[in-house]
């Protein structure tokens, strides 16, 4: 028999990882639109502390030939990456984390616009 939930111990990195396929699979069906509450509260940029825990990136304020891509790379775990409207560091941001990057690494990526913090609501 199987074990009842309360027995249950946190999830393996194999469940997580399976939930985080689920819920992908989910998003990218419904082209859900970008939002996201990261653990961090701030910038992942050293001494900046621009507040950046909660995001909801309004894609849909930008038009289809920024909102379609981006949200196709938000969803297929590719991320997407923008500056932060304080320090100007690029900022690759994931479902499952937002990291620093270098404006070598921001260029592999597909870039939010220039003034996407002044749409997005940043928490
Ligand atoms: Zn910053």
């Amino acid at each position: 028999m199987a074990k009842t939930f309360s027995d249950a111990p946190t999830p393996t990195p194999e469940e997580l990882d399976q939930m985080h396929a689920l819920y992908r699979q989910g998003g990218q069906e419904r082209q859900m639109a970008p939002h996201i509450v990261y653990a961090e509260p701030t910038c992942p940029h050293a001494g900046c502390g621009e507040p950046m825990q909660a995001i909801d990136f309004r894609l849909e304020d930008h038009g289809r030939a920024v909102h379609d891509p981006l949200v196709r790379a938000w969803w297929n775990d590719t991320g997407f990456v923008g500056r932060c409207p304080h320090c100007g560091g690029w900022i690759h941001f994931t479902i499952r984390s937002k990291r620093a990057v270098t404006a070598d690494e921001a260029a592999r990526y597909p870039q939010l616009p220039e003034d996407w913090h002044a749409k997005a609501t940043i928490l």
